[in-house]
Protein backbone atom coordinates (compact mmCIF):
# COMPACT_ATOMS: atom_id res chain seq x y z
CA UNK A 1 0.00 0.00 0.00
CA UNK A 2 1.13 3.70 -0.64
CA UNK A 3 1.30 6.56 1.96
CA UNK A 4 -2.45 7.76 1.49
CA UNK A 5 -2.39 11.86 0.72
CA UNK A 6 -4.03 13.61 3.19
CA UNK A 7 -5.86 16.85 3.31
CA UNK A 8 -3.95 18.89 5.73
CA UNK A 9 -6.18 20.02 7.98
CA UNK A 10 -6.68 16.45 9.33
CA UNK A 11 -2.44 16.26 10.38
CA UNK A 12 -0.64 18.64 12.83
CA UNK A 13 3.10 19.17 12.90
CA UNK A 14 4.33 18.33 16.76
CA UNK A 15 8.01 18.90 18.12
CA UNK A 16 8.47 15.31 16.37
CA UNK A 17 5.98 14.51 13.94
CA UNK A 18 2.94 14.53 11.91
CA UNK A 19 0.23 11.84 12.33
CA UNK A 20 -0.61 10.12 8.85
CA UNK A 21 -2.17 7.29 10.09
CA UNK A 22 -2.51 3.78 11.90
CA UNK A 23 -0.07 1.11 11.82
CA UNK A 24 -2.26 -1.65 12.14
CA UNK A 25 0.97 -4.47 12.58
CA UNK A 26 2.45 -2.13 15.22
CA UNK A 27 -0.42 -1.00 16.42
CA UNK A 28 1.15 2.26 17.11
CA UNK A 29 0.27 5.96 14.76
CA UNK A 30 1.96 6.20 11.94
CA UNK A 31 3.97 9.42 12.16
CA UNK A 32 5.53 11.31 8.99
CA UNK A 33 9.25 12.65 10.38
CA UNK A 34 9.89 16.00 9.56
CA UNK A 35 12.05 16.70 6.82
CA UNK A 36 14.95 18.14 8.47
CA UNK A 37 15.21 15.54 11.05
CA UNK A 38 15.49 11.80 10.98
CA UNK A 39 12.32 9.23 11.11
CA UNK A 40 11.94 8.92 14.48
CA UNK A 41 8.08 8.58 16.28
CA UNK A 42 6.99 10.05 19.51
CA UNK A 43 6.27 6.96 21.86
CA UNK A 44 5.57 4.07 20.14
CA UNK A 45 4.73 5.70 16.44
CA UNK A 46 6.38 3.78 13.42
CA UNK A 47 8.19 6.19 10.66
CA UNK A 48 6.29 6.37 7.66
CA UNK A 49 7.86 5.52 4.78
CA UNK A 50 9.77 2.67 5.46
CA UNK A 51 7.84 -0.34 3.53
CA UNK A 52 6.95 -2.41 6.47
CA UNK A 53 5.32 0.76 7.71
CA UNK A 54 3.51 1.45 4.03
CA UNK A 55 2.35 -1.85 4.01
CA UNK A 56 0.27 -1.86 7.43
CA UNK A 57 -1.08 2.00 7.01
CA UNK A 58 -4.15 2.71 7.60
CA UNK A 59 -5.04 6.10 6.35
CA UNK A 60 -6.32 8.36 8.65
CA UNK A 61 -9.78 10.03 7.64
CA UNK A 62 -10.41 13.48 6.50
CA UNK A 63 -11.24 14.88 9.88
CA UNK A 64 -12.47 18.89 10.01
CA UNK A 65 -10.20 19.43 13.17
CA UNK A 66 -6.88 17.70 14.00
CA UNK A 67 -5.24 15.29 15.57
CA UNK A 68 -2.09 15.66 17.47
CA UNK A 69 1.14 13.75 18.96
CA UNK A 70 3.35 16.03 20.01
CA UNK A 71 5.14 15.27 23.53
CA UNK A 72 3.46 18.38 25.56
CA UNK A 73 -0.09 17.70 24.48
CA UNK A 74 0.39 13.78 24.95
CA UNK A 75 1.84 14.95 28.52
CA UNK A 76 -1.14 17.30 29.49
CA UNK A 77 -3.79 14.66 28.59
CA UNK A 78 -1.98 11.93 30.56
CA UNK A 79 -3.22 13.49 33.83
CA UNK A 80 -5.64 15.16 35.81
CA UNK A 81 -6.72 17.48 38.73
CA UNK A 82 -6.35 14.45 41.21
CA UNK A 83 -2.62 14.38 40.16
CA UNK A 84 -2.62 10.62 41.42
CA UNK A 85 -2.03 8.68 38.56
CA UNK A 86 -0.89 9.47 35.03
CA UNK A 87 -1.21 7.36 31.70
CA UNK A 88 -0.92 8.99 28.61
CA UNK A 89 -2.35 8.81 25.17
CA UNK A 90 -0.88 8.16 21.96
CA UNK A 91 -2.99 11.27 20.05
CA UNK A 92 -5.22 13.85 20.89
CA UNK A 93 -8.11 15.01 19.01
CA UNK A 94 -9.32 18.57 18.85
CA UNK A 95 -12.52 18.01 17.27
CA UNK A 96 -13.60 20.69 14.72
CA UNK A 97 -17.02 19.37 14.36
CA UNK A 98 -19.48 16.37 15.90
CA UNK A 99 -18.93 14.38 12.62
CA UNK A 100 -14.98 14.13 13.62
CA UNK A 101 -15.83 12.34 16.65
CA UNK A 102 -18.06 10.15 14.86
CA UNK A 103 -15.42 9.82 12.45
CA UNK A 104 -12.54 8.70 14.66
CA UNK A 105 -14.36 6.55 16.97
CA UNK A 106 -15.37 4.83 14.04
CA UNK A 107 -11.60 4.71 13.21
CA UNK A 108 -10.81 3.09 16.40
CA UNK A 109 -13.17 0.98 16.47
CA UNK A 110 -11.52 -0.79 13.43
CA UNK A 111 -8.71 -0.76 14.91
CA UNK A 112 -9.70 -1.57 18.47
CA UNK A 113 -7.85 1.91 19.44
CA UNK A 114 -9.17 2.85 23.28
CA UNK A 115 -10.89 6.91 23.19
CA UNK A 116 -11.81 8.70 26.04
CA UNK A 117 -13.10 12.52 26.36
CA UNK A 118 -11.63 14.91 28.30
CA UNK A 119 -13.51 17.58 29.87
CA UNK A 120 -10.52 20.03 29.51
CA UNK A 121 -12.50 22.12 32.17
CA UNK A 122 -11.54 24.83 34.19
CA UNK A 123 -11.04 28.79 33.47
CA UNK A 124 -8.37 28.43 31.14
CA UNK A 125 -6.71 31.83 33.04
CA UNK A 126 -5.91 31.30 36.79
CA UNK A 127 -5.52 26.82 36.16
CA UNK A 128 -4.37 25.32 33.21
CA UNK A 129 -7.48 23.45 31.23
CA UNK A 130 -7.48 19.80 32.24
CA UNK A 131 -9.74 16.68 33.41
CA UNK A 132 -11.49 17.52 36.63
CA UNK A 133 -11.52 13.80 37.70
CA UNK A 134 -9.59 12.78 40.55
CA UNK A 135 -8.28 9.34 39.67
CA UNK A 136 -7.47 8.73 35.61
CA UNK A 137 -11.42 9.02 34.93
CA UNK A 138 -10.82 10.08 31.55
CA UNK A 139 -7.26 9.00 31.07
CA UNK A 140 -6.23 6.70 27.69
CA UNK A 141 -3.11 4.66 27.85
CA UNK A 142 -1.99 4.25 24.61
CA UNK A 143 -5.17 5.42 22.99
CA UNK A 144 -6.78 8.67 21.59
CA UNK A 145 -7.88 11.64 24.16
CA UNK A 146 -10.93 13.76 22.69
CA UNK A 147 -10.27 17.36 23.64
CA UNK A 148 -14.01 18.64 24.53
CA UNK A 149 -13.06 22.07 23.88
CA UNK A 150 -13.43 21.76 20.27
CA UNK A 151 -16.85 21.23 21.25
CA UNK A 152 -18.17 24.26 23.21
CA UNK A 153 -20.43 26.26 21.16
CA UNK A 154 -23.77 27.05 22.63
CA UNK A 155 -26.41 26.41 19.85
CA UNK A 156 -29.67 28.23 21.11
CA UNK A 157 -31.34 29.25 23.78
CA UNK A 158 -34.85 29.09 24.16
CA UNK A 159 -37.16 29.81 27.23
CA UNK A 160 -37.19 27.00 29.43
CA UNK A 161 -34.16 24.89 27.31
CA UNK A 162 -30.57 25.14 26.62
CA UNK A 163 -29.01 23.10 23.34
CA UNK A 164 -25.17 23.09 23.75
CA UNK A 165 -22.25 21.09 22.77
CA UNK A 166 -20.37 18.70 25.45
CA UNK A 167 -17.40 20.75 26.01
CA UNK A 168 -19.19 24.15 27.38
CA UNK A 169 -18.87 24.96 31.07
CA UNK A 170 -21.66 25.22 33.27
CA UNK A 171 -20.07 28.29 33.77
CA UNK A 172 -20.85 29.46 29.96
CA UNK A 173 -23.89 28.11 29.99
CA UNK A 174 -24.83 29.92 33.44
CA UNK A 175 -23.85 33.66 31.76
CA UNK A 176 -26.04 32.84 28.57
CA UNK A 177 -28.71 31.53 29.88
CA UNK A 178 -29.28 34.36 32.94
CA UNK A 179 -28.98 37.08 30.23
CA UNK A 180 -32.14 35.51 29.04
CA UNK A 181 -33.79 35.27 32.59
CA UNK A 182 -32.93 31.44 32.70
CA UNK A 183 -30.61 29.33 34.97
CA UNK A 184 -29.81 25.62 35.01
CA UNK A 185 -31.92 24.11 37.84
CA UNK A 186 -29.08 22.23 39.09
CA UNK A 187 -25.29 23.39 39.31
CA UNK A 188 -22.19 22.42 40.13
CA UNK A 189 -20.74 24.21 43.17
CA UNK A 190 -17.70 24.66 41.03
CA UNK A 191 -19.13 25.66 37.56
CA UNK A 192 -16.04 25.01 35.44
CA UNK A 193 -16.75 21.85 34.51
CA UNK A 194 -17.62 20.51 31.11
CA UNK A 195 -21.53 19.90 30.74
CA UNK A 196 -20.20 16.57 29.02
CA UNK A 197 -17.92 15.70 31.65
CA UNK A 198 -20.67 15.89 34.82
CA UNK A 199 -23.40 14.55 32.75
CA UNK A 200 -21.40 11.17 32.39
CA UNK A 201 -20.99 11.30 36.28
CA UNK A 202 -24.06 12.65 37.14
CA UNK A 203 -23.55 16.27 38.46
CA UNK A 204 -24.50 16.91 42.12
CA UNK A 205 -25.03 20.40 43.26
CA UNK A 206 -26.87 22.11 46.52
CA UNK A 207 -30.28 21.72 43.69
CA UNK A 208 -30.16 18.08 44.52
CA UNK A 209 -33.03 18.20 46.86
CA UNK A 210 -35.50 19.70 44.31
CA UNK A 211 -34.24 18.67 40.54
CA UNK A 212 -31.98 15.96 41.46
CA UNK A 213 -28.42 15.10 39.57
CA UNK A 214 -28.07 17.22 36.45
CA UNK A 215 -28.75 14.22 34.28
CA UNK A 216 -31.90 14.14 35.53
CA UNK A 217 -32.46 17.80 33.66
CA UNK A 218 -31.80 16.32 30.97
CA UNK A 219 -34.34 16.08 27.73
CA UNK A 220 -31.94 14.53 24.98
CA UNK A 221 -28.55 13.67 24.17
CA UNK A 222 -26.37 13.66 20.78
CA UNK A 223 -24.51 10.34 21.19
CA UNK A 224 -21.57 8.69 19.16
CA UNK A 225 -21.59 5.42 20.73
CA UNK A 226 -18.73 2.92 20.40
CA UNK A 227 -19.45 1.95 16.82
CA UNK A 228 -19.33 5.32 15.67
CA UNK A 229 -22.70 5.77 15.07
CA UNK A 230 -24.60 9.84 15.55
CA UNK A 231 -27.43 8.64 17.37
CA UNK A 232 -30.51 11.12 19.71
CA UNK A 233 -31.38 9.78 22.53
CA UNK A 234 -34.31 10.49 24.90
CA UNK A 235 -36.59 8.87 27.21
CA UNK A 236 -39.15 8.48 24.09
CA UNK A 237 -35.90 7.91 21.59
CA UNK A 238 -33.23 5.44 22.15
CA UNK A 239 -34.25 5.15 26.03
CA UNK A 240 -31.70 2.55 26.01
CA UNK A 241 -28.66 4.43 25.34
CA UNK A 242 -29.99 7.55 26.91
CA UNK A 243 -30.08 5.78 30.44
CA UNK A 244 -26.65 4.23 29.42
CA UNK A 245 -25.14 7.64 28.83
CA UNK A 246 -26.55 9.59 31.71
CA UNK A 247 -24.48 9.07 34.34
CA UNK A 248 -22.91 6.01 32.44
CA UNK A 249 -18.91 7.14 32.97
CA UNK A 250 -18.53 7.23 29.10
CA UNK A 251 -18.72 3.35 28.88
CA UNK A 252 -21.85 3.44 26.11
CA UNK A 253 -20.65 6.55 24.18
CA UNK A 254 -19.62 9.92 23.43
CA UNK A 255 -22.13 13.16 24.45
CA UNK A 256 -21.25 15.52 21.97
CA UNK A 257 -24.45 17.67 22.43
CA UNK A 258 -27.55 18.08 25.35
CA UNK A 259 -30.64 19.71 25.71
CA UNK A 260 -31.04 20.55 29.01
CA UNK A 261 -33.89 22.15 31.40
CA UNK A 262 -33.65 25.80 32.32
CA UNK A 263 -35.68 27.46 35.52
CA UNK A 264 -36.59 31.23 35.72
CA UNK A 265 -33.80 32.68 37.22
CA UNK A 266 -34.18 34.66 40.23
CA UNK A 267 -32.41 38.23 41.17
CA UNK A 268 -31.28 37.44 44.48
CA UNK A 269 -29.83 34.68 46.80
CA UNK A 270 -30.33 34.88 50.75
CA UNK A 271 -27.77 32.55 51.75
CA UNK A 272 -27.91 31.06 55.45
CA UNK A 273 -25.53 29.60 57.79
CA UNK A 274 -26.06 27.40 60.79
CA UNK A 275 -23.91 26.13 62.75
CA UNK A 276 -23.05 23.07 65.08
CA UNK A 277 -21.25 21.51 67.42
CA UNK A 278 -23.30 18.09 67.79
CA UNK A 279 -23.34 15.61 64.99
CA UNK A 280 -26.98 14.32 66.02
CA UNK A 281 -28.41 17.61 65.83
CA UNK A 282 -26.86 18.49 62.69
CA UNK A 283 -28.15 14.96 61.20
CA UNK A 284 -31.46 15.82 62.32
CA UNK A 285 -31.82 19.61 61.74
CA UNK A 286 -30.30 18.90 57.99
CA UNK A 287 -32.77 16.49 57.08
CA UNK A 288 -35.85 18.63 59.06
CA UNK A 289 -35.28 21.29 56.48
CA UNK A 290 -34.71 19.50 53.81
CA UNK A 291 -38.39 18.07 54.04
CA UNK A 292 -40.05 21.02 54.72
CA UNK A 293 -38.20 22.73 51.63
CA UNK A 294 -37.39 25.73 53.67
CA UNK A 295 -34.50 26.09 51.50
CA UNK A 296 -34.20 26.53 47.46
CA UNK A 297 -30.92 25.01 47.87
CA UNK A 298 -29.01 23.21 50.51
CA UNK A 299 -25.71 22.53 51.35
CA UNK A 300 -23.43 22.07 54.06
CA UNK A 301 -20.14 20.97 55.65
CA UNK A 302 -17.70 19.78 57.94
CA UNK A 303 -14.17 21.39 59.21
CA UNK A 304 -12.10 21.65 62.37
CA UNK A 305 -13.34 23.79 64.97
CA UNK A 306 -11.32 27.39 65.67
CA UNK A 307 -9.88 25.51 68.51
CA UNK A 308 -8.61 22.97 66.40
CA UNK A 309 -9.87 20.28 68.73
CA UNK A 310 -13.10 18.89 66.76
CA UNK A 311 -15.44 18.74 64.04
CA UNK A 312 -17.70 22.03 63.41
CA UNK A 313 -20.80 21.48 60.95
CA UNK A 314 -22.75 24.15 58.92
CA UNK A 315 -26.02 24.10 57.16
CA UNK A 316 -25.89 26.64 53.93
CA UNK A 317 -29.26 27.35 53.03
CA UNK A 318 -30.59 29.82 49.98
CA UNK A 319 -33.61 31.32 49.18
CA UNK A 320 -33.80 32.83 46.19
CA UNK A 321 -36.16 36.23 45.21
CA UNK A 322 -36.40 38.72 43.05
CA UNK A 323 -37.05 42.80 43.89
CA UNK A 324 -37.63 43.73 47.64
CA UNK A 325 -39.09 40.20 48.35
CA UNK A 326 -37.07 39.18 50.65
CA UNK A 327 -37.36 35.97 53.03
CA UNK A 328 -38.15 36.38 56.55
CA UNK A 329 -35.30 35.49 58.21
CA UNK A 330 -36.96 34.45 60.96
CA UNK A 331 -38.87 31.90 59.86
CA UNK A 332 -35.65 30.42 58.13
CA UNK A 333 -34.41 29.73 61.55
CA UNK A 334 -37.24 28.73 63.43
CA UNK A 335 -36.78 25.59 65.64
CA UNK A 336 -33.50 24.37 64.48
CA UNK A 337 -30.46 23.27 67.17
CA UNK A 338 -27.76 25.36 65.89
CA UNK A 339 -25.78 27.49 67.67
CA UNK A 340 -27.91 30.32 67.13
CA UNK A 341 -25.79 33.36 68.08
CA UNK A 342 -23.09 31.93 65.15
CA UNK A 343 -25.81 32.03 62.57
CA UNK A 344 -25.28 34.30 59.30
CA UNK A 345 -27.19 35.36 56.92
CA UNK A 346 -25.37 36.86 53.47
CA UNK A 347 -27.48 38.71 50.89
CA UNK A 348 -26.37 38.75 47.07
CA UNK A 349 -26.94 38.17 43.36
CA UNK A 350 -27.99 35.27 42.38
CA UNK A 351 -24.91 35.04 40.09
CA UNK A 352 -22.41 35.35 42.79
CA UNK A 353 -24.07 32.99 44.80
CA UNK A 354 -23.46 30.69 41.87
CA UNK A 355 -19.69 31.61 41.75
CA UNK A 356 -19.17 31.51 44.99
CA UNK A 357 -16.31 28.95 45.01
CA UNK A 358 -14.45 31.05 42.06
CA UNK A 359 -12.77 32.89 45.49
CA UNK A 360 -11.82 29.60 47.30
CA UNK A 361 -9.97 28.14 44.54
CA UNK A 362 -8.52 31.28 43.70
CA UNK A 363 -6.93 31.70 46.98
CA UNK A 364 -6.13 27.48 46.77
CA UNK A 365 -4.30 28.00 43.08
CA UNK A 366 -2.10 31.24 44.30
CA UNK A 367 -0.94 29.09 47.59
CA UNK A 368 0.19 26.60 45.41
CA UNK A 369 -2.31 23.34 46.53
CA UNK A 370 -5.05 23.43 43.50
CA UNK A 371 -1.95 21.75 41.43
CA UNK A 372 -0.96 19.73 43.68
CA UNK A 373 -2.31 15.68 44.85
CA UNK A 374 -5.44 15.34 46.02
CA UNK A 375 -7.26 12.32 47.19
CA UNK A 376 -10.53 13.22 46.66
CA UNK A 377 -13.61 10.54 47.44
CA UNK A 378 -17.49 10.91 47.24
CA UNK A 379 -19.57 8.68 49.00
CA UNK A 380 -23.56 8.87 49.41
CA UNK A 381 -24.44 7.20 52.28
CA UNK A 382 -28.20 5.79 53.96
CA UNK A 383 -29.55 8.28 56.27
CA UNK A 384 -30.23 5.03 58.78
CA UNK A 385 -26.39 4.44 58.68
CA UNK A 386 -25.03 7.66 57.99
CA UNK A 387 -24.32 8.76 61.33
CA UNK A 388 -22.35 5.56 62.30
CA UNK A 389 -20.16 6.24 59.03
CA UNK A 390 -19.57 9.79 60.03
CA UNK A 391 -18.98 9.56 63.59
CA UNK A 392 -15.94 6.70 62.18
CA UNK A 393 -14.62 8.70 59.55
CA UNK A 394 -14.15 11.79 62.04
CA UNK A 395 -12.12 9.73 64.07
CA UNK A 396 -10.29 8.68 61.16
CA UNK A 397 -10.00 11.80 59.65
CA UNK A 398 -6.74 14.57 60.54
CA UNK A 399 -6.76 18.12 60.07
CA UNK A 400 -3.91 16.99 57.47
CA UNK A 401 -6.07 14.90 55.78
CA UNK A 402 -8.20 17.84 55.32
CA UNK A 403 -5.02 20.01 54.53
CA UNK A 404 -6.92 23.70 53.19
CA UNK A 405 -10.06 21.28 51.66
CA UNK A 406 -13.40 20.56 53.41
CA UNK A 407 -15.73 17.94 53.97
CA UNK A 408 -18.39 18.28 52.42
CA UNK A 409 -22.01 16.94 53.82
CA UNK A 410 -25.76 17.13 52.88
CA UNK A 411 -28.70 14.98 52.78
CA UNK A 412 -31.17 14.19 49.55
CA UNK A 413 -34.06 12.74 49.12
CA UNK A 414 -33.65 9.41 46.27
CA UNK A 415 -36.90 9.85 44.86
CA UNK A 416 -35.70 12.69 42.63
CA UNK A 417 -33.16 10.53 40.59
CA UNK A 418 -34.38 9.38 37.09
CA UNK A 419 -31.64 8.03 35.30
CA UNK A 420 -30.39 3.90 36.93
CA UNK A 421 -27.04 4.91 36.17
CA UNK A 422 -26.57 7.13 38.74
CA UNK A 423 -27.11 4.30 41.82
CA UNK A 424 -27.77 5.20 45.04
CA UNK A 425 -28.46 3.94 48.51
CA UNK A 426 -31.88 1.86 48.90
CA UNK A 427 -33.65 4.68 51.56
CA UNK A 428 -35.50 7.73 50.87
CA UNK A 429 -32.68 10.21 51.85
CA UNK A 430 -29.15 9.84 51.57
CA UNK A 431 -26.15 11.86 52.25
CA UNK A 432 -23.08 13.29 50.21
CA UNK A 433 -20.09 12.85 52.06
CA UNK A 434 -17.77 14.21 49.83
CA UNK A 435 -14.31 14.34 51.24
CA UNK A 436 -12.28 17.27 49.13
CA UNK A 437 -8.51 17.20 50.35
CA UNK A 438 -6.02 19.78 49.45
CA UNK A 439 -3.37 18.90 51.42
CA UNK A 440 0.03 20.07 52.03
CA UNK A 441 3.13 19.36 50.78
CA UNK A 442 4.82 16.74 52.35
CA UNK A 443 1.36 14.53 52.98
CA UNK A 444 1.14 11.11 52.62
CA UNK A 445 -0.76 10.27 49.47
CA UNK A 446 -0.31 6.49 49.55
CA UNK A 447 -1.82 6.69 52.60
CA UNK A 448 -4.65 8.96 51.67
CA UNK A 449 -5.52 6.53 49.17
CA UNK A 450 -5.63 3.27 51.54
CA UNK A 451 -7.81 6.10 54.04
CA UNK A 452 -9.82 5.93 51.13
CA UNK A 453 -10.23 2.37 50.25
CA UNK A 454 -11.03 1.39 53.43
CA UNK A 455 -13.84 4.43 54.28
CA UNK A 456 -15.02 2.89 50.99
CA UNK A 457 -15.55 -0.40 51.97
CA UNK A 458 -17.01 0.87 55.47
CA UNK A 459 -19.49 2.79 53.52
CA UNK A 460 -20.70 0.01 51.20
CA UNK A 461 -20.88 -2.42 54.66
CA UNK A 462 -23.39 0.03 55.88
CA UNK A 463 -25.36 0.50 52.64
CA UNK A 464 -23.51 3.53 51.26
CA UNK A 465 -22.32 3.77 46.71
CA UNK A 466 -19.46 5.74 45.27
CA UNK A 467 -19.67 8.78 43.10
CA UNK A 468 -17.39 7.72 39.77
CA UNK A 469 -14.92 10.64 40.08
CA UNK A 470 -13.23 9.83 43.49
CA UNK A 471 -9.82 8.35 44.16
CA UNK A 472 -10.60 4.93 45.25
CA UNK A 473 -7.66 2.34 44.87
CA UNK A 474 -7.97 -1.73 43.62
CA UNK A 475 -11.34 -1.56 42.39
CA UNK A 476 -12.09 -4.96 41.17
CA UNK A 477 -15.10 -6.17 39.20
CA UNK A 478 -16.50 -7.73 41.94
CA UNK A 479 -16.74 -4.22 43.21
CA UNK A 480 -18.68 -2.97 40.47
CA UNK A 481 -20.93 -5.51 40.61
CA UNK A 482 -21.80 -5.05 44.29
CA UNK A 483 -21.98 -1.12 42.79
CA UNK A 484 -24.54 -1.50 40.39
CA UNK A 485 -26.53 -4.67 42.20
CA UNK A 486 -28.99 -5.36 40.46
CA UNK A 487 -28.36 -2.73 37.53
CA UNK A 488 -25.21 -4.53 36.97
CA UNK A 489 -26.75 -7.15 34.05
CA UNK A 490 -27.82 -3.33 32.38
CA UNK A 491 -24.48 -1.88 32.48
CA UNK A 492 -23.13 -5.05 30.67
CA UNK A 493 -25.63 -5.24 28.28
CA UNK A 494 -25.12 -1.55 27.55
CA UNK A 495 -21.52 -2.04 26.59
CA UNK A 496 -21.80 -5.22 24.57
CA UNK A 497 -24.42 -3.32 22.45
CA UNK A 498 -23.05 -0.14 22.18
CA UNK A 499 -19.52 -0.44 22.77
CA UNK A 500 -19.14 -3.74 21.44
CA UNK A 501 -15.37 -2.87 20.71
CA UNK A 502 -15.07 -2.02 24.07
CA UNK A 503 -12.82 1.05 23.33
CA UNK A 504 -14.81 3.57 24.90
CA UNK A 505 -13.38 5.39 28.15
CA UNK A 506 -10.98 2.81 30.26
CA UNK A 507 -9.57 4.61 32.67
CA UNK A 508 -13.01 4.34 34.39
CA UNK A 509 -12.39 0.75 34.85
CA UNK A 510 -15.80 -0.21 34.95
CA UNK A 511 -15.35 -2.96 31.97
CA UNK A 512 -11.88 -4.07 32.74
C1 LIG B 1 -12.86 21.93 41.88
C2 LIG B 1 -13.86 20.86 41.53
C3 LIG B 1 -15.17 21.02 41.92
C4 LIG B 1 -16.12 20.04 41.62
N1 LIG B 1 -17.40 20.23 42.00
C5 LIG B 1 -18.32 19.29 41.71
C6 LIG B 1 -19.68 19.45 42.10
O1 LIG B 1 -20.06 20.42 42.72
N2 LIG B 1 -20.57 18.49 41.72
C7 LIG B 1 -20.18 17.40 41.00
O2 LIG B 1 -21.03 16.59 40.67
N3 LIG B 1 -18.92 17.22 40.65
C8 LIG B 1 -17.98 18.13 40.99
N4 LIG B 1 -16.68 17.93 40.62
C9 LIG B 1 -16.32 16.70 39.94
C10 LIG B 1 -16.66 16.77 38.46
O3 LIG B 1 -18.01 16.49 38.25
C11 LIG B 1 -15.85 15.75 37.77
O4 LIG B 1 -14.53 16.14 37.83
C12 LIG B 1 -16.28 15.45 36.37
O5 LIG B 1 -15.39 14.48 35.95
C13 LIG B 1 -16.33 16.65 35.43
O6 LIG B 1 -15.05 17.09 35.09
P1 LIG B 1 -14.65 17.32 33.57
O7 LIG B 1 -15.66 18.18 32.91
O8 LIG B 1 -13.22 17.79 33.59
O9 LIG B 1 -14.76 15.89 32.94
P2 LIG B 1 -13.69 14.72 32.95
O10 LIG B 1 -13.18 14.57 34.33
O11 LIG B 1 -12.67 14.89 31.91
O12 LIG B 1 -14.62 13.49 32.57
C14 LIG B 1 -15.30 12.71 33.51
C15 LIG B 1 -15.52 11.31 32.95
O13 LIG B 1 -16.48 11.36 31.91
C16 LIG B 1 -15.88 11.07 30.66
N5 LIG B 1 -16.38 12.10 29.77
C17 LIG B 1 -16.06 13.42 29.75
N6 LIG B 1 -16.79 14.05 28.82
C18 LIG B 1 -17.58 13.11 28.26
C19 LIG B 1 -18.56 13.14 27.24
N7 LIG B 1 -18.88 14.28 26.62
N8 LIG B 1 -19.17 11.99 26.90
C20 LIG B 1 -18.86 10.82 27.53
N9 LIG B 1 -17.92 10.74 28.49
C21 LIG B 1 -17.31 11.87 28.86
C22 LIG B 1 -14.39 11.12 30.88
O14 LIG B 1 -13.68 10.28 30.00
C23 LIG B 1 -14.29 10.69 32.32
O15 LIG B 1 -14.39 9.30 32.43
C24 LIG B 1 -15.72 18.88 40.93
C25 LIG B 1 -14.39 18.72 40.55
C26 LIG B 1 -13.47 19.69 40.86
C27 LIG B 1 -12.04 19.46 40.49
Amino acid sequence: MSKPALPRRSVIVGAAATVIGWNTVGRSWAVEAPTDSPAEAPSGGAPAGSPAADAALAALPRLDGTLVADPGTLARFGGDFGHLVTAAPRAVLRPGSVRDVATLVGFARRHRIPVAMNGQSGTGTTAELESHSSYGQAEVRGGVAIDARGLDRIIRITPGRAVVEAGVTWAQLTDAALAQGWMPPCLTDYLHLSVGGTLSVGGIGGGVQRYGFQVDTVESVDVVTGTGELVTASASANRELFEAVLGGGGQAGIIVRATLRLVRARERALVVNLFYDDLSAYLADQQKVMLERRFDLQVGDVSRNAAGTGWRYKVEGVVHYDGAAAPDRAELVRGLRCVAADTTFTDQTAREYAYRVDAFAGYLQSAGLWSRPKPWMSLFLPASTAETFTREALALLTPEDLGAGLLLFYPFRTDVFTRPMTVMPDEPVGFHFDLLSFPFPGADHAAALRRNRRLYDRAVQLGGKRYLIGAIPDVTRADWRRHYGAGWGRAVAAKRRFDPAGILTPGQGIHS
